[in-house]
């Protein structure tokens, strides 16, 4: 059962028992007086003690001064006056039995029609809107997305290539006429690659608004959902859709769920998924390009794309989108500071330099984190140290001050990451360290914060071997105070071993092995594959190749550990500012360590 459902079921059991109560409010009068008779009600008031009389036709209620209440009944066409009690002795009302009384009864009968009506109306409603889908399952989700604000090209920043890549299409939606004239051909699909966040959505949002059309969008996860022939009937009904309203776009996020390649056996629930995507390769072949419906879809891994979706005439143009580049960065983070109170001074370069490697999705999130967290401090303005703030809660992990650590387990952090932070700064081709921490963030117990100067596109052996000793800089910390191991490293001999790996399977970076690349991954369509590399080489390769991995891994340790020993002092004075201090910034480190950054061993 889906949430709306349970939501629908406890409003109406909640209506319910409105409905029960408020029935038994106006059959019972709200307070029950004791039944007696007249006489004994007449000598209440022969003794004084009674307040009130009330006369509701034949029934008498007397009030008592200590509040209690009694009831008796008096025959019709007789008046209270024949039973000796009269107005001088107490009060008596006489309430009209064709006005209140009346209302009350009718209310009390009709009241529950009312409310059985009033539900079935509510249950109704919730079918028809499409919420409940046990009874509309084979309508499409598709969102018709008609926002009041337009989105434009102007809102996606950077992303120039992808945007030279659209204006065709934008422009084929206006003036399809232009096109036709001279027998040019327009694609009907196009696919959007590139990683999660990027603005992949954003940017075909963007073409619609550029050309106007009304902008389809569906989930791939979605189609695969319920009951077998869904996905497919849910395909029939987005394309039957978008042609009754084309111009129009088609958006079809996270192809990738159902287009996996057919046939491969893996990846569960198949006969839906391959229904569905068969469906879709119909509707594409059905419908002529004069019908200006354009088929925009996302995925992260056109690598496990069936190849028939790939083929002339489906989603034959591909735009490739990549993460933002430094002033990328800068102009994404800009956009999205537009609309908030940002502090003049502040640099926006800045904020990029220090954000490598983030998405569009992140940076918005970073500008709002940024945002909130002034906020939160009464701030009238986002100042500097809340973008830094944000920045590591983004890229890093939200802080885990809760997770305490006793003081042993402090102090091996607080080693552990000098160690990082120490071996990091001595070798020549590691980034500069930016901030050591011993806050817990994420699932981090510290961490050390390096980040390079600029945006690198290519990464060389020497810093691949740098980078392997600081990573094991930490683990090596630990042994040569305490001597001993813990688990804390973890994290970083996974990350050696992967680099150490490519460097020798990838890259072809071990001169042992030799220019030769080893096993196959990615270039993979199927499904599954991609779980463990292909291996294709001999054995004896397999031994040589692991032992060039040790090797590498090994030279690596051997250089941390040269390093801490040599400054091993500088590693005491360090880690005991980290613990008196929690975090040292860049600044504060070069200050505290001394020595010139890369200095080497
Ligand atoms: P994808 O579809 O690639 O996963 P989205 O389009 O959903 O990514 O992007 C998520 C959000 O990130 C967008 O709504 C937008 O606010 C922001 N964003 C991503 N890329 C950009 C960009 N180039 N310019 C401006 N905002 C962006
Ligand atoms: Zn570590």
């Amino acid at each position: 059962m889906n949430q709306k459902t349970n939501r629908t079921l406890i409003t109406v059991v909640l209506i319910l028992i409105a409905a029960t109560a408020l029935f038994g409010f106006y059959t019972t009068s709200g307070n029950h007086p004791e039944e007696s008779t007249i006489s004994e009600i007449s000598t209440f008031v022969e003794k004084g003690e009674v307040q009130k009389i009330t006369i509701n036709n034949d029934e008498i209620i007397a009030k008592l001064e200590d509040g209690r209440e009694f009831k008796a009944f008096k025959e019709a066409g007789v008046s209270i006056q024949d039973y000796g009690i009269t107005t001088d002795d107490v009060p008596i009302e006489i309430k009209n039995p064709s006005s209140g009384e009346f209302i009350g009864s009718l209310l009390s009968i009709l009241l529950p029609f009312l409310l059985v009506g009033a539900v079935l109306w509510f249950i109704l409603r919730q079918a028809q809107s499409g919420n409940m889908r046990a009874m509309s399952f084979g309508k499409t989700q598709a969102r018709l997305f008609t926002g009041k604000k337009k989105i434009s090209f102007k809102d996606v920043a950077g992303a120039k290539e992808a945007k030279e890549e659209l204006v065709e299409v934008v422009d084929f939606l206006k003036n399809p006429g232009k096109y036709s004239a001279i027998g040019a051909e327009i694609p009907k699909g196009v696919l959007l690659v590139g990683p999660p966040g990027i603005g992949k959505t954003l940017l075909a949002k963007a073409v619609a608004g550029e050309a106007g059309v009304p902008f389809f969008s569906l989930s791939a996860s979605e189609f695969v959902e319920m009951f077998v022939g869904v996905g497919a009937s849910r395909v029939r009904d987005l394309f039957a859709k978008a042609k009754r309203n084309s111009p129009a776009i088609i958006f079809i996020d996270e192809l990738d769920a159902i287009g996996r390649q057919r046939g491969t056996g893996l990846g569960g629930s198949h006969d839906e998924r391959e229904q569905t995507l068969n469906q879709i390769l119909v509707e594409m072949d059905g419908f002529e390009t004069d019908e200006r419906v354009i088929i925009m879809a996302a995925t992260n891994r056109p690598d496990v794309l069936d190849p028939a979706l790939l083929r002339p005439g489906r989603f034959d143009r591909r735009v490739i989108m990549e993460l933002p580049d430094r002033d990328e960065r800068k102009q994404i983070l800009k956009l999205h500071a537009n609309n908030k109170a940002i502090a003049k001074d502040i640099n926006f370069d800045n904020i990029a330099g220090a954000t490598p490697g983030a998405s569009g999705a992140d940076l918005k999130n970073i500008a709002n984190e940024a945002t909130i967290n002034a906020a939160r401090n009464n701030r009238k303005e986002v100042g500097q140290a809340d973008f830094d703030w944000a920045i590591e809660k983004v890229l890093i992990g939200p802080e885990r001050r809760s997770k305490l650590m006793n003081d042993k387990e402090k102090k091996i952090t607080a080693y552990h990451e000098v160690g990082h932070a120490l071996v990091g700064h001595i070798l020549p081709n590691t980034d500069p360290i930016h901030k050591i921490s011993m806050v817990s963030r994420g699932s981090a117990l510290g961490y050390t914060w390096s980040l390079p100067e600029e945006d690198r596109k290519l990464v060389t052996k020497s810093k691949f071997e740098d980078e392997i000793a600081q990573l094991l800089g930490g683990r090596e910390a630990e042994k040569l105070i305490f001597n001993e191991f813990t688990t804390g490293a973890q994290n970083d001999l996974m990350k050696a071993t992967k680099i150490a790996r490519d460097m020798v399977k990838v890259y072809g970076m071990s001169s042992k092995m030799g220019p030769i690349q080893f096993g196959t991954r990615d270039e993979h369509i199927f499904l599954g594959k991609e779980l463990h590399d292909e291996r294709n080489y001999s054995e004896s390769i397999a031994a040589e190749l692991d032992a060039e991995v040790k090797r590498i891994i090994l030279d690596g340790e051997g250089k941390a550990k040269k390093i801490l020993n040599k400054y091993k002092d500088k590693l005491e004075s360090i880690t005991k500012h980290l613990l008196e201090n929690e975090t040292i910034d860049r600044e504060e480190f070069g200050k505290i360590i001394g020595i010139k950054a890369g200095s080497g061993i």
